[in-house]
């Protein structure tokens, strides 16, 4: 029996990546701003229609970056509900966490709880948009205009995804995305940052690149470029986006005729004016006991949900104060991610919907 995970990595047709292996040879231009990743740049630009876009190693480099370009202090406030790299990455550059539970519609950050957790020390609000859900941006700009706040977005999950008629990877002060492998649009690794001013750009340039230029050192930077190799890959999976959006979206409306809804709850596609991506496909359970039955059953079958997310990041072992979250504490103990990808057999949809529904 094949095995079926959550997701498969897109590969494109090997012909197409060997073209871009030729250029790299015949350049021995590997890495360091080369040819291919400033044509990435110029083409990621174009489709998100936005001008600062900085192509860098990998979405967590990129929280740390925005984070460190943003000159933060203090605490920050964000959300119990991602993966563990929007809080380590807080964590990392010193600063403390502020978790505010979150929405139980779209398992966002709750804006409405946002300004009672705001102190004097606060400098920013660090929110995800998971599964690719927009955030209440307005409520959170207006929050964050009053209150003197940088936005950073975790947009690891919103790359493809139209808000308004604008990539959700607009909004905010910065947003950050990740291109790893398991993402809706990948360059084997890889992340980016997206920000609205030039001298913001130019400093994340600088930190990406260790802080110097040429023989001028500015400021303590990192690693945070990525190579000719990754940027190959993006620019031959750029090339099959609509195809794997839509592949995914035909998996999506199988689930959605499928399973059973009087037993389940979807906590995607809860926003008007949206242009969805797709990238994952989370079912809300009624009890802890009955998810931990449905994966059983499912990987008897030799099928692998995972679950996204749990814990509950309030909830890591290494934070040394606890902060309470009910709602995304007890959401993670009930939310599973099913196998989505574009090649994915539309009888083993049809059996993981069976299962499921078998379970509930
Ligand atoms: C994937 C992901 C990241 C980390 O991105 P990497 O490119 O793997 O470093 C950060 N935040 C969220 C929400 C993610 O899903």
């Amino acid at each position: 029996m094949e095995r079926i995970n959550v997701t498969k990595s897109f590969l494109p047709p090997k012909e197409e990546y060997q073209s871009y292996l030729t250029r790299i040879w015949d350049s021995s231009w590997l890495t360091n701003n080369g040819p291919l990743v400033v044509e990435l740049e110029e083409k990621l630009k174009q489709y998100l229609n936005t001008p600062y876009f900085s192509f860098l190693g990998n979405g967590t480099i990129a929280l740390q970056i925005a984070l460190k370009a943003l000159d933060l202090k203090g605490e920050i406030i964000t959300t119990p509900f991602s993966y563990c790299a929007t809080t380590t990455s807080i964590i990392w550059e010193n600063l403390v966490p502020v978790f505010v539970d979150i929405n139980k519609e779209d398992l966002n950050i709750n804006a409405n709880l946002i300004e009672a957790a705001i102190t004097e020390k606060t400098s920013a609000i660090m929110a995800t948009h998971v599964y690719g859900n927009p955030c209440d941006v307005e409520k959170i700009e207006s929050i964050a205009k009053k209150h003197n706040l940088k936005i950073i977005y975790d947009a690891a999950h919103a790359f493809g995804v139209k808000y308004q008629g604008k990539s959700l990877l607009d909004y905010g002060d910065i947003s950050t995305c990740s291109f790893h492998s398991t993402k809706v649009f990948h360059t084997v690794e890889g992340g980016s940052i997206i920000c609205h001013n030039p001298e913001l750009h130019e400093k994340i340039k600088l930190l990406r690149s260790f802080g110097h230029i040429l023989d001028n050192y500015y400021v303590a930077g990192v690693n945070g470029k990525n190579s000719e190799f990754h940027a190959a890959m993006g620019l031959c999976n750029l090339n099959h986006l609509e195809s794997i959006i839509q592949g995914r979206k035909d998996i999506f409306r199988i689930y959605d005729s499928l399973l059973d809804w009087n037993h389940l709850e979807k906590p995607t596609e809860k926003t008007d004016n949206l242009d969805y991506n797709f990238a994952y496909y989370p079912v809300v359970f009624e009890s802890n006991i009955i998810t931990d039955r449905v994966i059983q059953a499912l990987n008897k079958e030799n099928i692998f949900p995972r679950r996204y997310f749990y814990p509950s990041l309030n909830q890591l072992t290494y934070l040394t104060n606890y902060q309470s979250c009910p709602v995304s504490e007890d959401i993670s103990s009930r939310v599973l991610s099913l196998p989505l990808y574009p090649d994915l057999d539309h009888s083993i949809v049809e059996k993981i919907s069976a299962i499921i529904n078998s379970n509930i």
